[in-house]
């Protein structure tokens, strides 16, 4: 049986990223993906001015296809009386990108650098050995030296590894669809409402997409689309009418807390190494900069063997990383839990835009 150098599972933004990096650096590297690519998720696809130059370096940014694609400009935060708050994002701003156009371009990019990318093809289970990992698969074993978990936020892998913190967390869920319609305007738009938020992303020409956040338990009765758009009037009236361009996907629970992202011959990447919440739109800058991280290591760590220790200096990228994200998101959903705390809040940030463009200056940084 051929023994690669990197076996990735799970063909997501972070498992192409840290394949392309490894793979640029010599690496012979496969991804496992189980379903076809391109590969839609539910994510409001907001992609911040560090993600935008991770897929940059990545060398994925010319593989996507512009017309699902939109710039903008900053973040405005709409509440219920319609009181506004806008703040510019540092240049370039960021990017509305349609997931399947992203999942094309990183997948592409990834072949282009030599990765072999198999569609179709999941891992069903796993043993580590003392000199690598083998992987069984429907169409047979799979062995490589390194396995990368970068299956998303459920992650298998992660729960067979035994790596889940079971720990009382808020549960919140994502819904996400998509409209047919010149998008309104060029900022990424955060309307809140009592119990739930909607994210608001242009992504396309004639495209915007719609991402529901809320909490388990704050919203009565079914919790469908529609419903939920129903709680945003101001929200109806921007779409009148609109033709859906997508079915309606979900997420969650979103919050997952992870013991380690490393051991031996093993590392976690993306949403698999533990994640917060999609209330910044940092999951995908999050997933690039800790991808990047690990692929880059590789060729040293397994050089000396991939034990543990050798992947010390991935497991500090994560932590000082997340640690930031964690704070941020963790302080925005404290303001949108609390109504009372938040509609002063975002009165002043109106009111004084240069002070919201500095936070957010500070938060994408
Ligand atoms: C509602 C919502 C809104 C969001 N909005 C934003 C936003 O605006 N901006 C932003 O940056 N982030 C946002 N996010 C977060 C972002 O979507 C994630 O952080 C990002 O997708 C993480 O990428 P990933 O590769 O780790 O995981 P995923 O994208 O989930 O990829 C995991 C892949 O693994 C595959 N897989 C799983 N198990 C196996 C297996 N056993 N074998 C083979 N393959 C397997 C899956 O098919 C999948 O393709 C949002 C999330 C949600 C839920």
């Amino acid at each position: 049986m051929k023994r690669h150098d990197v076996v990735v599972v799970g063909g997501g933004p972070a498992g192409l990223a840290v394949a392309i990096t490894a793979a640029r650096r010599g690496l012979d590297t496969v991804v496992l993906e189980r379903a076809s690519t391109p590969v839609d998720k539910a994510c409001g696809e907001g992609l911040m001015p560090s993600g935008l130059a991770a897929l940059e370096r990545l060398g994925a940014l010319s593989h996507l296809d512009m017309r699902d694609s939109s710039p903008f400009v900053g973040i405005r935060y709409v509440q219920e009386d319609g009181s506004t708050a806008e703040g510019k994002l540092p240049a370039p701003g960021g990017l509305g990108v349609r997931r399947l156009a992203l999942s094309q371009a990183l997948s592409s990019r990834a072949r282009e650098v030599g990765v072999d990318l198999r569609e179709n093809s999941h891992a069903v289970s796993h043993v580590r050995t003392p000199d690598g990992v083998t992987l069984e698969t429907p169409t047979g074993p799979v062995s490589a030296r390194f396995l990368v978990a970068a299956d998303g936020l459920n992650s298998p892998l992660r729960k067979a590894e035994g790596l889940d913190v079971e720990r009382e967390v808020l549960r919140r869920y994502g819904l996400r669809r998509h409209f047919r319609r010149v998008p309104w305007t060029p900022y990424v738009e955060v309307h809140f409402a009592s119990g739930v938020e909607a994210y608001v992303t242009p992504a396309g020409a004639e495209r915007v997409g719609i991402a529901f956040l809320w909490e388990d338990g704050t919203v009565e009765g079914r919790v469908g689309f529609d419903a939920l758009l129903e709680r945003f009037p101001r929200l109806v009236e921007q779409l009148n009418g609109a033709e859906p361009d997508s079915q309606p996907r979900g997420a969650g629970p979103l919050a997952r807390v992870v013991r380690t992202r490393i051991a031996d011959r093993f590392a976690l990447v993306g949403d698999a190494a533990g994640y917060v919440d999609a209330v910044t739109g940092e999951g995908l800058t999050l997933a690039f900069a800790c991808a990047e991280s690990l692929g880059a290591l590789l060729p040293d760590a397994l050089a000396k063997g991939a034990g543990r220790d050798t992947l010390l200096p991935y497991e500090r990228t994560f932590q000082q990383v997340f640690r930031k994200y964690a704070w941020t998101t963790q302080g925005l959903l404290m303001l949108a839990r609390r109504p009372r705390l938040r509609r002063p809040v975002v009165r002043l940030l109106g009111r004084a835009p240069w002070l919201f463009e500095r936070i957010l200056a500070a938060v994408v940084s």
